[in-house]
């Protein structure tokens, strides 16, 4: 019996799911994703264009460009956008935290709090007696900024003991404003503030310090979890786990082609991470902002039905987590459309467009996982129960895109830390590498 697996059953690549655990490790605030996914692009031969610049691209070409926390990343085909379209992949780089206010010292019942603000919709409990850290980009004099993040675990949330408040029996209640302030030290303490230690950290000056991007984020290492070991326990998955499998598609497309093992494609490939959709995307780098349009309108060129045409010739996978059935809770799904983790990409539909999918996109993207060899799942809300959203209703209604909504199998969707499945990861990079290749 030995090891219990039988001999004949292959046991699933991990790789994937471990550098996906890395990819969420190394990205604790959305600034740190997109420095991560620009230091893979680079690697893979993109180099960076300032949105300032004049661009000028030929047919081969791989570039990207950055707009606060979002980046577009762009292969050019071998025919006019115009005529070829293009074949976007759509995520994003924020999930649900708090960030740190402009006047952030707090001092109360003799310790110092670190001030903060609920950013989206999390499910907050879960952040308590967590080993927090603070994480994020700080502004600096003369128009600069740093990536920083704090070292260690300085930074928590306490749970109230239950003998202090036996109604806790009934439901936890709690107020943003007065119980989800972090403690970070006692008010005896003579350490300095923290706009000095995250300088100290960054290694520049505190008074050139003029500003800050900065969230909480948990400290705990990604995991494997299950009995088998192929679940990823990690913080953030939505949706950088869908930023990392839109990154290594992008990323092994272009690998493919440059080693001549595919052709170069009539289109255009472009990944699009955007910040802010947590908080609606309205933002000039979110989804309902005009990043993604400008950078169409640079590669459609000037001529005056250029941009229409592209639009009209292109596709865009909207890819956000999708909830797989809870072990305890099923019935919250609709009955006929339970995804499991593991069981592949989860094709999202909804009667009154809470997602974009519609016949066309989503038949687009099932034949795409069928000539990959991989399953697809669907999910749709129950009749009673409201449907959440995504960018890709938002995009499609701005630029008038063929949208497809999908995503990859999680539980605790919003948690401090969520569930999501390894083998879900090389399907997902596969059915990606599908609708950037045709
Ligand atoms: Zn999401």
């Amino acid at each position: 019996m030995g090891s219990g697996r039988h001999d004949d059953v292959a046991a699933p690549d991990l790789s994937l799911g471990d550098d996906l655990r890395a990819f969420v490790d190394a990205s604790p605030s959305p600034s740190h994703a997109a420095a991560e996914i620009t230091r893979r692009l680079r690697e893979g031969g993109f180099r960076e264009l300032s949105e300032t610049a004049v661009w000028d691209l030929s047919p081969g070409d791989q570039v990207f460009t950055v707009r606060g926390a979002s980046v577009v990343a762009v292969r050019v085909g071998s025919d006019p956008v115009a005529e070829a379209g293009l074949r976007i992949i759509g995520a994003h780089t924020d999930s649900p935290t708090f960030r740190v206010r402009p006047r952030h010292d707090v001092r109360q019942a003799g310790y110092r709090l670190v001030g903060v603000e609920p950013y989206g919709g999390g499910l907050w409990h879960t952040w308590l007696d967590r080993e927090l850290t603070v994480a994020g980009r700080l502004a600096l004099r003369g128009g600069t900024t740093t990536l920083v993040k704090l070292p260690g675990a300085p930074l928590r949330l306490p749970s109230l003991a239950i003998h202090l408040d036996r109604s806790v029996r009934e439901g936890l209640t709690l107020d943003p404003q007065r119980h989800l302030q972090p403690v970070w030290g006692s008010e005896l303490s003579t350490e300095p503030g923290l706009l000095e230690a995250l300088a100290a950290e960054a290694g520049v000056s505190a008074a050139d310090v003029v500003g800050h991007d900065l969230v909480l984020a948990d400290t705990q290492p990604a995991a494997r979890a299950g009995v088998d070991g192929t679940w990823i326990a990690a913080p953030r998955l939505d949706d950088l786990a869908c930023c990392h499998s839109g990154l290594l598609a992008l990323l092994r497309v272009s690998a493919e082609t440059l080693a001549g093992v595919s052709a170069e494609t009539r289109h255009t490939q472009v990944l699009v991470c955007n910040d802010h959709e947590e908080v609606g995307s309205g933002s000039a780098s979110g989804a309902r902002g005009s990043f993604l349009e400008d950078v169409i309108s640079r590669l459609a060129g000037s001529e005056p039905q250029a941009f229409a045409r592209t639009i009209a010739a292109s596709k865009l996978v909207s890819a956000d987590m999708a909830h797989a059935v809870h072990p305890t809770r099923s019935e919250r799904h609709e009955p006929s459309h339970q995804p499991v983790l593991g069981g592949g990409p989860v094709l999202k539909l909804n009667a009154n467009q809470a997602y974009a999918t519609d016949a066309v996109s989503g038949g687009w993207f099932t034949e795409r996982c069928q000539e990959a060899g991989v399953p697809v799942q669907h999910f749709v809300s129950r009749a009673d129960l409201p449907c959440g959203s995504t960018i890709g209703p938002l995009t499609a209604t701005r630029l008038g895109l063929s949208t497809v909504d999908v995503g990859a199998p999680q539980l605790a969707m919003h948690a401090a830390r969520e569930l999501a499945s390894a083998v879900d990861v090389p399907l997902m990079v596969d059915a990606f590498r599908g609708c950037l290749a045709v």
